[in-house]
């Protein structure tokens, strides 16, 4: 049987925004489908009837103004990591991040939309994106809006990321990880700023998504690390990242 009864490739916001508002079917976007298209065909989402594909919507350029950088939300990692602005941004902290997000295969195909939209608890770049005190730029029927990622809480039915924009004054990048492998996921990571705006650490594998430092943890206590593991984890990278970057935990 079919995994979709419908699929849809709109060609403006409007149109995307409405077909993902519909009352009668149950559509969700489609960025680069590396997370969706498993949860799809394993019937993990049982309830979903269609798609609504984002590559005509004109979302995957990186534009730059005056100390700031906004990427699109179909724009794939690889292309943000290869932006000579944004991948430099920190001493390379978001080329370093998007290595994390898995093989060159993935991050050529994987968006920055999709990531912020999935908020993964071990996302190394979601939490680059939160140390960078990034805005989350999204669209729902009623127009657009901008919210700091710290603050938000995940994009609602019938709405859009359209992108994220960040300040290019952080200088200096930190990062730390522990992982089963060098090229596996992390279990816990911590990714550290440091610029004229002070210093600000985001850890990940610790919460049911990245967090910023000092914010209560709840971690995960699965196969690759039990809660009270993650936590000491979390310790040791923090002080990690900030090494990194010439600071000391407070
Ligand atoms: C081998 C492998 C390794 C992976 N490793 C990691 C990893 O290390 N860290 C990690 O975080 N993830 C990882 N993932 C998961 C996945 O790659 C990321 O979540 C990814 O970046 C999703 O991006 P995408 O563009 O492919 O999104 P899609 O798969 O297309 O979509 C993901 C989800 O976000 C929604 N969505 C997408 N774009 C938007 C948008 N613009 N607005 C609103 N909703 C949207 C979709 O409806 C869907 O629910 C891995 C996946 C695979 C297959």
């Amino acid at each position: 049987m079919a995994i979709l009864r419908e699929y849809h490739r709109p060609t403006t916001l409007d149109e995307a925004l409405a077909l993902l508002s519909r009352r009668d079917t149950r559509l969700v976007p489609l960025a680069g489908g590396t997370r969706l298209v498993g949860l799809l065909e394993t019937r993990a989402l049982p309830d979903v009837d269609g798609v609504v594909d984002l590559r005509d919507l004109a979302l995957a350029t990186i534009q730059q103004g005056p100390g700031w950088v906004q990427a699109g939300a179909m724009v794939t990692l690889s292309e943000l990591a290869a932006h000579p602005r944004a991948g430099e941004v920190a001493g390379g902290l978001l080329r370093r991040a998007v290595r994390g997000e898995g093989p060159v295969n993935l991050r050529n195909v994987a968006t920055v939309g999709g990531v912020v939209a999935a908020a993964e608890a071990d996302s190394e770049l979601y939490a680059a994106l939160l140390a960078l005190d990034a805005q989350v730029l999204f669209h729902a029927l009623d127009g657009p809006t901008a919210q700091p990622l710290a603050d938000w809480t995940g994009v609602s039915l019938g709405a859009l990321v359209t992108g994220v924009r960040f300040g290019l004054d952080a200088t200096h990048g930190g990062h730390a990880r522990v992982a089963r492998t060098p090229s596996d996921r992390p279990i816990v990571a911590a990714l550290a700023v440091a610029g004229p705006q002070g210093v600000r650490v985001a850890l990940c594998g610790v919460a049911a998504r990245p967090v910023l430092a000092g914010t209560p943890l709840d971690p995960p206590d699965d196969y690759k690390g039990s809660a009270a593991y993650r936590r000491a984890m979390a310790e040791v990278v923090h002080a990690r990242a900030l090494a990194e970057i010439g600071a000391t935990p407070a």
